[in-house]
Protein backbone atom coordinates (compact mmCIF):
# COMPACT_ATOMS: atom_id res chain seq x y z
CA UNK A 1 0.00 0.00 0.00
CA UNK A 2 1.21 3.45 -0.94
CA UNK A 3 1.61 5.77 1.82
CA UNK A 4 -1.09 8.23 0.11
CA UNK A 5 -3.51 5.65 0.25
CA UNK A 6 -2.59 4.79 3.69
CA UNK A 7 -2.97 8.05 5.08
CA UNK A 8 -6.31 8.42 3.39
CA UNK A 9 -7.68 4.92 4.96
CA UNK A 10 -6.36 6.70 8.68
CA UNK A 11 -8.06 9.87 8.21
CA UNK A 12 -11.15 7.95 7.10
CA UNK A 13 -11.00 5.72 9.91
CA UNK A 14 -10.24 8.85 12.03
CA UNK A 15 -13.36 10.35 11.01
CA UNK A 16 -15.56 7.31 11.42
CA UNK A 17 -14.42 7.11 15.17
CA UNK A 18 -14.40 10.60 15.50
CA UNK A 19 -18.12 10.46 14.67
CA UNK A 20 -19.29 7.40 17.02
CA UNK A 21 -17.52 9.14 19.86
CA UNK A 22 -19.36 12.45 18.82
CA UNK A 23 -22.84 10.37 18.62
CA UNK A 24 -21.81 9.02 22.01
CA UNK A 25 -20.89 12.12 23.73
CA UNK A 26 -24.50 12.87 25.33
CA UNK A 27 -25.05 8.98 26.20
CA UNK A 28 -21.77 8.92 27.81
CA UNK A 29 -22.17 11.94 29.68
CA UNK A 30 -25.56 11.40 30.87
CA UNK A 31 -24.12 7.63 32.55
CA UNK A 32 -21.40 9.49 34.20
CA UNK A 33 -24.28 12.48 35.28
CA UNK A 34 -25.91 10.59 38.30
CA UNK A 35 -21.55 10.21 39.99
CA UNK A 36 -20.73 13.47 39.00
CA UNK A 37 -24.08 14.99 40.66
CA UNK A 38 -23.30 12.90 43.47
CA UNK A 39 -19.71 13.95 44.07
CA UNK A 40 -20.69 17.46 43.87
CA UNK A 41 -23.25 17.17 46.30
CA UNK A 42 -21.54 15.86 48.92
CA UNK A 43 -18.54 17.57 48.47
CA UNK A 44 -17.40 20.19 51.43
CA UNK A 45 -14.17 21.56 51.62
CA UNK A 46 -14.32 22.04 55.15
CA UNK A 47 -14.62 18.32 56.16
CA UNK A 48 -11.35 17.58 53.46
CA UNK A 49 -8.90 19.99 55.14
CA UNK A 50 -6.32 19.50 57.84
CA UNK A 51 -6.60 21.09 60.98
CA UNK A 52 -4.87 24.65 60.73
CA UNK A 53 -5.08 27.97 58.77
CA UNK A 54 -6.08 28.00 55.01
CA UNK A 55 -6.32 30.54 52.80
CA UNK A 56 -7.84 30.72 49.02
CA UNK A 57 -8.59 33.63 46.30
CA UNK A 58 -12.21 33.04 45.49
CA UNK A 59 -11.00 36.24 43.42
CA UNK A 60 -7.73 37.47 42.86
CA UNK A 61 -8.55 40.51 40.19
CA UNK A 62 -9.79 43.87 40.01
CA UNK A 63 -12.85 45.63 38.13
CA UNK A 64 -10.86 44.67 35.04
CA UNK A 65 -12.37 41.53 33.05
CA UNK A 66 -9.49 39.25 33.59
CA UNK A 67 -10.22 35.93 32.19
CA UNK A 68 -8.07 33.71 35.12
CA UNK A 69 -9.27 36.09 38.10
CA UNK A 70 -12.70 37.22 39.19
CA UNK A 71 -13.79 39.95 41.62
CA UNK A 72 -11.60 40.64 44.57
CA UNK A 73 -12.57 37.75 47.00
CA UNK A 74 -10.43 35.99 49.70
CA UNK A 75 -11.28 32.98 51.76
CA UNK A 76 -10.10 31.46 55.09
CA UNK A 77 -10.67 28.38 56.71
CA UNK A 78 -9.79 28.14 60.40
CA UNK A 79 -10.27 25.06 61.58
CA UNK A 80 -13.31 24.16 60.46
CA UNK A 81 -14.55 27.80 59.99
CA UNK A 82 -14.84 29.65 56.29
CA UNK A 83 -14.66 33.56 56.23
CA UNK A 84 -15.16 35.39 53.38
CA UNK A 85 -13.19 38.45 53.03
CA UNK A 86 -14.37 40.87 50.08
CA UNK A 87 -17.00 39.34 48.03
CA UNK A 88 -16.36 40.82 44.11
CA UNK A 89 -18.39 40.55 40.95
CA UNK A 90 -18.15 36.34 40.53
CA UNK A 91 -17.69 35.46 44.41
CA UNK A 92 -19.83 33.50 44.97
CA UNK A 93 -19.31 30.54 42.01
CA UNK A 94 -15.72 30.77 42.70
CA UNK A 95 -16.37 29.68 46.23
CA UNK A 96 -18.41 26.79 44.88
CA UNK A 97 -16.42 25.60 42.38
CA UNK A 98 -13.28 25.24 45.02
CA UNK A 99 -15.27 22.77 46.74
CA UNK A 100 -16.96 25.05 49.26
CA UNK A 101 -20.47 25.12 50.54
CA UNK A 102 -21.94 28.44 50.46
CA UNK A 103 -24.18 27.59 54.01
CA UNK A 104 -21.12 26.68 56.05
CA UNK A 105 -19.41 30.86 55.85
CA UNK A 106 -19.70 32.11 59.65
CA UNK A 107 -18.57 35.69 58.28
CA UNK A 108 -18.16 38.13 55.70
CA UNK A 109 -15.39 41.08 55.85
CA UNK A 110 -15.60 43.52 53.69
CA UNK A 111 -11.94 45.83 53.47
CA UNK A 112 -14.39 49.39 51.83
CA UNK A 113 -17.04 49.86 50.05
CA UNK A 114 -15.57 50.62 46.44
CA UNK A 115 -17.86 48.50 43.91
CA UNK A 116 -15.80 45.89 42.99
CA UNK A 117 -15.16 44.44 46.64
CA UNK A 118 -18.95 43.70 46.86
CA UNK A 119 -20.78 43.53 43.54
CA UNK A 120 -21.06 39.73 44.57
CA UNK A 121 -22.47 40.33 47.67
CA UNK A 122 -25.78 39.50 46.81
CA UNK A 123 -25.31 36.54 45.08
CA UNK A 124 -22.89 35.65 48.25
CA UNK A 125 -25.96 35.98 50.48
CA UNK A 126 -28.37 34.56 47.76
CA UNK A 127 -26.43 30.97 47.75
CA UNK A 128 -25.45 30.93 51.41
CA UNK A 129 -29.14 31.17 52.28
CA UNK A 130 -30.65 28.95 49.58
CA UNK A 131 -27.41 25.95 49.94
CA UNK A 132 -28.44 24.86 52.78
CA UNK A 133 -32.00 26.84 54.21
CA UNK A 134 -30.15 28.41 56.65
CA UNK A 135 -32.63 30.49 58.90
CA UNK A 136 -29.67 33.07 60.26
CA UNK A 137 -28.55 36.21 57.87
CA UNK A 138 -24.71 36.26 57.18
CA UNK A 139 -23.24 38.41 59.38
CA UNK A 140 -21.41 41.13 57.41
CA UNK A 141 -18.51 42.80 58.91
CA UNK A 142 -16.90 46.17 57.88
CA UNK A 143 -15.78 50.00 59.04
CA UNK A 144 -18.30 52.32 59.35
CA UNK A 145 -20.81 52.86 56.73
CA UNK A 146 -21.12 48.55 55.83
CA UNK A 147 -24.96 49.35 57.71
CA UNK A 148 -25.61 51.15 54.29
CA UNK A 149 -24.13 48.69 51.92
CA UNK A 150 -26.05 46.06 53.57
CA UNK A 151 -29.37 47.97 53.73
CA UNK A 152 -29.22 48.78 49.57
CA UNK A 153 -29.03 44.66 48.78
CA UNK A 154 -31.69 43.77 51.09
CA UNK A 155 -33.56 45.93 49.51
CA UNK A 156 -32.67 45.18 45.95
CA UNK A 157 -33.30 41.72 46.95
CA UNK A 158 -36.79 42.44 49.39
CA UNK A 159 -38.86 40.65 46.48
CA UNK A 160 -36.48 37.95 45.49
CA UNK A 161 -36.97 36.98 49.23
CA UNK A 162 -40.95 36.79 48.86
CA UNK A 163 -40.72 35.24 45.86
CA UNK A 164 -38.23 32.09 46.99
CA UNK A 165 -40.22 31.91 50.57
CA UNK A 166 -43.63 31.77 48.80
CA UNK A 167 -42.57 29.06 46.26
CA UNK A 168 -40.62 27.08 48.48
CA UNK A 169 -41.90 27.01 52.04
CA UNK A 170 -40.47 28.74 54.94
CA UNK A 171 -39.88 24.76 56.32
CA UNK A 172 -37.43 24.87 53.34
CA UNK A 173 -36.47 28.11 53.18
CA UNK A 174 -37.00 30.39 56.28
CA UNK A 175 -37.32 33.61 56.00
CA UNK A 176 -35.37 35.05 59.01
CA UNK A 177 -32.36 33.45 56.77
CA UNK A 178 -32.34 36.03 53.83
CA UNK A 179 -29.47 38.73 53.10
CA UNK A 180 -26.99 39.62 55.76
CA UNK A 181 -26.44 41.59 59.27
CA UNK A 182 -24.29 44.25 59.19
CA UNK A 183 -21.79 44.25 61.94
CA UNK A 184 -20.16 47.56 61.96
CA UNK A 185 -16.67 48.19 63.51
CA UNK A 186 -14.54 50.91 64.24
CA UNK A 187 -10.80 50.90 63.91
CA UNK A 188 -8.53 53.31 65.68
CA UNK A 189 -5.89 55.50 63.87
CA UNK A 190 -3.19 53.05 65.39
CA UNK A 191 -3.30 49.43 66.49
CA UNK A 192 -6.29 47.09 65.53
CA UNK A 193 -9.53 46.14 66.67
CA UNK A 194 -10.45 42.58 67.17
CA UNK A 195 -13.06 41.17 66.39
CA UNK A 196 -13.57 37.38 66.60
CA UNK A 197 -11.66 35.79 69.30
CA UNK A 198 -11.73 32.42 71.31
CA UNK A 199 -8.89 30.62 72.15
CA UNK A 200 -7.87 29.58 68.97
CA UNK A 201 -8.59 31.87 66.23
CA UNK A 202 -8.45 36.15 66.05
CA UNK A 203 -10.02 38.24 63.30
CA UNK A 204 -8.41 41.83 63.46
CA UNK A 205 -8.93 44.53 61.45
CA UNK A 206 -6.63 47.53 61.41
CA UNK A 207 -6.26 50.79 58.79
CA UNK A 208 -4.62 50.56 55.64
CA UNK A 209 -4.12 53.70 53.19
CA UNK A 210 -6.22 53.91 50.53
CA UNK A 211 -7.09 57.43 50.25
CA UNK A 212 -9.45 59.11 49.61
CA UNK A 213 -11.24 56.38 49.75
CA UNK A 214 -12.03 56.22 53.95
CA UNK A 215 -12.71 53.73 55.64
CA UNK A 216 -10.16 51.09 54.16
CA UNK A 217 -9.23 48.53 56.63
CA UNK A 218 -6.89 45.26 56.05
CA UNK A 219 -7.34 41.79 57.92
CA UNK A 220 -4.79 39.97 60.46
CA UNK A 221 -5.97 36.25 61.31
CA UNK A 222 -4.65 33.63 64.19
CA UNK A 223 -4.93 29.99 64.32
CA UNK A 224 -3.24 28.03 66.78
CA UNK A 225 0.07 29.60 65.73
CA UNK A 226 -0.81 30.16 62.06
CA UNK A 227 -1.16 33.52 60.53
CA UNK A 228 -2.20 34.90 57.65
CA UNK A 229 -2.87 39.32 56.61
CA UNK A 230 -4.47 40.76 53.84
CA UNK A 231 -3.48 44.03 52.71
CA UNK A 232 -7.26 44.73 51.64
CA UNK A 233 -6.73 47.83 48.96
CA UNK A 234 -3.98 49.91 49.90
CA UNK A 235 -0.74 51.75 48.61
CA UNK A 236 2.53 51.01 50.92
CA UNK A 237 1.58 50.95 54.78
CA UNK A 238 3.44 51.00 57.46
CA UNK A 239 0.32 50.29 59.40
CA UNK A 240 0.00 47.14 57.41
CA UNK A 241 3.60 46.41 57.47
CA UNK A 242 3.81 46.25 61.74
CA UNK A 243 0.68 44.24 61.61
CA UNK A 244 2.53 41.68 58.81
CA UNK A 245 5.53 41.33 61.56
CA UNK A 246 6.30 37.35 61.33
CA UNK A 247 2.78 35.96 59.76
CA UNK A 248 3.15 32.79 57.86
CA UNK A 249 1.63 34.23 54.69
CA UNK A 250 0.73 38.20 53.15
CA UNK A 251 -1.71 38.27 50.86
CA UNK A 252 -0.92 41.91 49.29
CA UNK A 253 -2.74 43.92 46.42
CA UNK A 254 -0.74 45.17 43.27
CA UNK A 255 -0.68 47.60 40.64
CA UNK A 256 1.88 47.36 37.55
CA UNK A 257 2.60 51.30 37.17
CA UNK A 258 4.52 50.51 33.34
CA UNK A 259 1.72 47.71 32.41
CA UNK A 260 -1.18 50.09 33.30
CA UNK A 261 0.36 53.10 31.42
CA UNK A 262 0.53 50.97 28.78
CA UNK A 263 -3.23 50.91 28.67
CA UNK A 264 -3.56 54.02 29.50
CA UNK A 265 -1.20 55.21 26.07
CA UNK A 266 -3.33 52.80 24.20
CA UNK A 267 -6.64 54.45 25.72
CA UNK A 268 -4.93 57.81 24.45
CA UNK A 269 -4.19 56.17 20.93
CA UNK A 270 -7.72 55.09 20.29
CA UNK A 271 -9.32 58.74 21.49
CA UNK A 272 -10.49 57.60 24.93
CA UNK A 273 -9.17 60.12 26.54
CA UNK A 274 -11.58 59.93 29.75
CA UNK A 275 -10.77 56.52 30.68
CA UNK A 276 -6.75 57.43 29.96
CA UNK A 277 -7.37 59.81 32.78
CA UNK A 278 -8.77 57.13 35.00
CA UNK A 279 -6.05 54.79 34.43
CA UNK A 280 -3.59 57.43 34.97
CA UNK A 281 -5.36 58.11 38.39
CA UNK A 282 -5.36 54.61 39.58
CA UNK A 283 -1.76 54.25 40.29
CA UNK A 284 -1.88 56.67 43.44
CA UNK A 285 -3.79 54.71 45.60
CA UNK A 286 -2.20 51.09 45.12
CA UNK A 287 0.91 49.35 45.74
CA UNK A 288 3.43 48.14 43.11
CA UNK A 289 4.25 44.54 42.92
CA UNK A 290 7.67 45.75 43.96
CA UNK A 291 6.80 48.33 47.26
CA UNK A 292 4.41 44.57 48.18
CA UNK A 293 7.29 42.45 47.73
CA UNK A 294 9.75 45.68 50.24
CA UNK A 295 6.45 45.02 52.67
CA UNK A 296 7.04 41.61 52.87
CA UNK A 297 10.77 41.86 52.95
CA UNK A 298 10.88 44.35 56.15
CA UNK A 299 8.14 42.42 57.55
CA UNK A 300 9.90 39.08 57.30
CA UNK A 301 6.77 37.09 55.80
CA UNK A 302 6.88 33.77 54.89
CA UNK A 303 5.04 33.50 51.95
CA UNK A 304 3.61 36.48 49.75
CA UNK A 305 0.79 35.96 47.68
CA UNK A 306 -0.12 38.66 44.86
CA UNK A 307 -3.64 39.54 44.27
CA UNK A 308 -5.61 42.39 43.12
CA UNK A 309 -4.17 42.12 39.77
CA UNK A 310 -4.08 45.32 37.58
CA UNK A 311 -4.17 45.27 34.86
CA UNK A 312 -5.31 41.57 33.33
CA UNK A 313 -2.52 39.81 32.28
CA UNK A 314 -3.66 37.77 29.12
CA UNK A 315 -0.54 36.33 27.57
CA UNK A 316 1.67 33.47 28.74
CA UNK A 317 4.74 35.21 30.20
CA UNK A 318 3.11 38.34 31.28
CA UNK A 319 2.85 37.55 35.13
CA UNK A 320 6.77 37.43 34.83
CA UNK A 321 6.58 40.68 33.38
CA UNK A 322 4.31 42.22 36.09
CA UNK A 323 6.59 40.68 38.84
CA UNK A 324 9.41 43.68 37.55
CA UNK A 325 12.35 43.67 40.01
CA UNK A 326 10.42 41.80 42.90
CA UNK A 327 12.88 38.87 42.93
CA UNK A 328 15.90 41.40 43.95
CA UNK A 329 14.06 42.44 47.06
CA UNK A 330 12.00 39.77 48.81
CA UNK A 331 13.73 36.76 48.79
CA UNK A 332 11.21 34.38 50.03
CA UNK A 333 8.58 32.24 47.90
CA UNK A 334 5.97 34.74 45.82
CA UNK A 335 3.47 34.15 43.43
CA UNK A 336 1.09 36.46 41.31
CA UNK A 337 -2.27 35.10 42.58
CA UNK A 338 -5.01 33.36 40.31
CA UNK A 339 -8.62 32.26 41.04
CA UNK A 340 -8.14 29.20 43.09
CA UNK A 341 -5.13 29.58 44.70
CA UNK A 342 -4.67 27.95 48.25
CA UNK A 343 -2.30 27.77 50.80
CA UNK A 344 -1.96 25.38 53.75
CA UNK A 345 -1.02 26.19 57.40
CA UNK A 346 -1.29 23.16 59.15
CA UNK A 347 -2.00 23.88 62.94
CA UNK A 348 1.66 22.39 64.95
CA UNK A 349 3.58 22.46 62.42
CA UNK A 350 5.81 25.73 60.08
CA UNK A 351 4.65 23.74 56.41
CA UNK A 352 3.30 26.04 53.93
CA UNK A 353 1.73 24.01 51.29
CA UNK A 354 0.78 26.20 48.58
CA UNK A 355 -2.12 24.29 45.78
CA UNK A 356 -4.66 25.37 43.35
CA UNK A 357 -8.38 24.38 43.93
CA UNK A 358 -9.73 25.38 40.38
CA UNK A 359 -7.20 22.84 38.41
ZN1 LIG B 1 -10.38 50.04 46.26
ZN1 LIG C 1 -10.22 47.25 44.54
Amino acid sequence: MNIKRLVGYTLALLTVAGSAAWLLRAPLSMALAPKLAASRMAADGLNELPDGLHVGLCGAGSPMPDEERLGPCTLVVAGKRLFVFDAGNGAARNIGRMGFVHGRIEALFLTHFHSDHLDGLGELMLQRWVSTGNAAPLPVFGPLGVETVVAGFMQAYAQDQHYRVAHHGEQALPASGFGGVAQPFFTPTQGHVVLIKDADLEIAAFNVDHSPVHPAVGYSIRYKGRSVVLSGDTKKSAALQREAAGVDVLVHEALSAPMVALLAQAAADAGRVKLKKLMNDIVDYHSSPEQAAETARDAKVGYLLLNHIVPPLPMPGMEKAFLGATGEIYAGPMKVGRDGDFISLPAGSGSVLVGNRLR
